[in-house]
């Protein structure tokens, strides 16, 4: 028995000693209590060090309601699938084929192993104002390249797939929801610190190269955003009403594209000059999140690219969603967020793996 085993089976219950000591007599393989799960970065590591931990925990994650999950060669999900404990791996109950944990998610066709992978999901889950490849690359002992695409594929990981309704809908009792902040923000754009030829590019976009994002923050709820190239009333409406349910209280600034807005909610304009003493109506709650994404975007990241910009935000605005969970809460979350993504590195920088840098 290995150290860890006696460790953990020491601390197991009474009972659950007895009924190992019975399966040992039987000759079956005793497989070690499990110790609790790590709630902090240190813990993680030393837990998820053990291989057979790792392909625990994101099994466990991709089960789907206590089943098994989707075949990816036949995309059979309706019968159950056999694990197969010796091979830790699936069998797929209609085609036969086997597949292991990390086909079909943002694994795939990675050489980095699963422990690294985890520790890194874990980082990029919970470093309130993000996490570079730098960091990520020195704490797990892989180049900075590599480092660079793994948080990539995380970031796909994290992106929202704005399921569970509307922001600002009624309860099922009919409770009223919390008013929406409509809001939005000018991020990069330092033109002149930017290489000719990227300076050419953004010079040709308006806003003189800022990209600007759109918010929507249902008050002490979720947050949706939105890369949008234009501020006009087309652009803006349309997000509003793909994001915010009809009749929700919508508090926007005075901009005049949103004017429109009381059709179909009930809009509020902040007054700029009591910007801060408009008693409820305000957009505080969305300021506070720029501040955090910009925080980040400033102190963390060397330089975004624009169009990876929208992939930042996805990263901050998953751990703000989240951010009344535990640490382990939200690395579990994220874990069961990485299925059905895949994120080639032609994907990613348009360019051939022998020709491209990490920039951030
Ligand atoms: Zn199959």
């Amino acid at each position: 028995m290995s150290k860890s085993e006696q460790k953990s089976s020491s601390s197991s219950n009474p009972g659950e000693q007895a009924a190992s000591a019975a399966s040992a007599a039987a000759g079956e393989i005793i497989q070690p209590a499990p110790t609790p799960a790590p709630t902090t970065l240190t813990e993680a590591i030393r837990y998820y060090s053990d291989p057979a931990a790792c392909v625990a925990v994101i099994r466990e994650q991709r089960r789907r309601g206590g089943g098994e999950p989707e075949c990816p060669y036949c995309h059979d999900a309706r019968r159950k699938h056999y694990w197969l404990a010796n091979q830790q791996r699936w069998k797929c109950a209609a085609c036969r084929k086997q597949f292991s944990v990390k086909l079909g998610t943002i694994f795939e066709d990675s050489a980095i192993p699963l422990d690294k992978w985890l520790i890194a999901v874990w980082m990029v889950a919970n470093c309130k104002n993000g996490v570079s490849s730098y960091e990520i690359a020195r704490d797990i002992g892989v180049t900075q390249k590599s480092a660079w695409f793994m948080l990539h594929r995380i970031r796909l990981a994290m992106q929202d797939d704005w399921s569970g309704g509307k922001l600002g809908e009624v309860g099922p009792g009919g409770e009223p929801a919390a008013p929406v902040e409509c809001d939005e923000t000018f991020i990069g754009g330092k033109a002149r610190n930017m290489h000719a030829k990227k300076r050419k590019q953004v010079s040709k976009r308006r806003n003189y190269g800022k990209t600007i994002v759109m918010g929507m923050l249902e008050r002490g709820g979720k947050i949706r955003t939105a890369v949008v190239y234009d501020r006009n009333k087309q652009n803006l409406h349309e997000q509003v009403e793909k994001h915010v349910a009809v009749g929700a209280e919508v508090f926007t600034y005075e901009l005049i594209s949103y004017w429109v807005l009381e059709e179909k909610f009930a809009h509020q304009v902040v007054n700029h000059a009591m910007r801060y003493v408009e008693g409820n109506v305000h957009t505080n709650g969305l300021e506070n999140f720029w501040s955090l994404l910009k925080r980040g975007l400033n102190g963390t990241y060397v330089a975004v690219e624009p169009f990876h910009l929208f992939r930042y935000i996805d990263e901050q605005a998953f751990r703000f969603n989240n951010r009344k969970d535990s640490d382990s809460g939200r690395f579990l979350k994220l874990l069961k967020k990485v299925a059905g993504k895949r994120l080639t590195w032609l994907d990613v920088t348009g360019r051939g793996l022998e020709t491209a840098g990490g920039e951030v």
